[in-house]
């Protein structure tokens, strides 16, 4: 029997913690704000930044969409991007792909202010995470480790194979596993022998967008399977990349689609920008302290 490890009770946890750090800041006049930026006609893109922006403001952050449509330029983008990295008022901000095509992805990502970057997005961000220095994970990566633990699986000296190798998802991913003493290996488009780079590990992560991709061969008796992936059908389903039915009674444990890794990214993006507007303001009131004693 395959255990479901499903994420909305720790995504209300999450979102709980949120609220009341949420609400000691407001207290003290700091009103914890979110800025996602999108340039999309895609409707599911859409629809998850409103559900973004409507649980923020359930946990008490206020949140703005800039939303420059699909004609927009990296101009445009890199504009907005820069004003709000100054804006003292915004405290976390989101660059939702996909962006219109010919823009400079990783121009733009380079632009958001490292401690604003909530979705470990600049390069900046990544960098740190891997060097160990304090940074914001990216919120679906660190959403893994955070449902395994929360599930009670150990990683400690346990084999781990992760599937796929962007920068969102499946590089930090490994990075985080390595981090907590997993032995991982990473496999992608160009890996000649998926089943293998599969089969052998204790706990396999899943970050492709290929529905049904992953299924019992590929999967040991009694793996840990975390099944990144949502493609959005016509239909209005969500698809993760692992065949649940094919790997049920296989795999000892399982991520749903949806209601696994998907809630609980989006409760640690609010989680991270009220640590943002904590730290934040941490600064500010010590630079005016500092203001004060040099003018004396
Ligand atoms: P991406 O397209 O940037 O990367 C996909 C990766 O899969 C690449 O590294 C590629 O080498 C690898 N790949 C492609 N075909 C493969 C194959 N046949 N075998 C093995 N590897 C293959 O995608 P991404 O941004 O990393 O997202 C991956 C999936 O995770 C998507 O479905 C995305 O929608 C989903 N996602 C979910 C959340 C969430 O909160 N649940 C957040 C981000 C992304």
């Amino acid at each position: 029997m395959t255990r479901i490890l499903g994420g909305s009770d720790l995504a209300a946890a999450i979102r709980n913690d949120a609220s009341v750090a949420a609400a000691a800041l407001t207290e003290i006049g700091i009103r914890p704000k979110l800025a996602v930026v999108l340039a999309t006609a895609d409707e599911s893109t859409a629809w998850y930044v409103r559900s973004i922006a409507g649980a923020a403001r359930r946990t008490g952050i206020e949140c703005d969409i800039v939303d420059f449509g699909p004609e927009a330029t990296t101009e445009e983008i890199h504009a907005v991007l820069v004003e709000l990295g100054h804006d003292p008022d915004v405290h976390g901000i989101i660059l939702q792909t996909p962006l219109p095509d010919g823009t400079d992805l990783d121009l733009l990502r380079e632009a958001i202010n490292p401690g604003k970057d909530i979705d470990g997005t600049n390069p900046v961000s990544l960098g740190r995470l891997i060097a160990h220095l304090p940074a914001f994970a990216p919120a679906t990566a660190q959403a893994v480790l955070a449902l395994l633990d929360h599930h009670g699986i150990d990683l400690r000296g346990k084999t781990a194979t992760v599937v796929g190798r962007s920068t969102v998802v499946g590089t930090p991913v490994a990075h985080l596993l390595v981090q907590r003493d997993a032995t991982v290996t990473v496999c992608h488009r160009h890996t000649a022998d998926l089943v293998a780079g599969t089969r052998s590990a204790d706990i396999v992560v899943v970050a492709v967008g290929i529905p049904r991709l992953i299924t019992a061969e590929h999967i040991s008796d009694g793996a840990v399977v975390i099944d990144v992936g949502t493609t959005a059908t016509d239909d209005g389903l969500l698809l993760g990349d692992v065949d649940a039915d094919s790997v049920d009674g296989r795999a000892g444990a399982l991520t749903p689609v949806p209601g696994g890794v998907g809630p609980v990214t989006t409760a640690l993006l609010l989680n991270h920008t009220v640590d943002a507007a904590s730290t934040q303001s941490a600064v500010r009131r010590a630079a005016s302290l500092v203001g004060l004693q040099s003018s004396r």
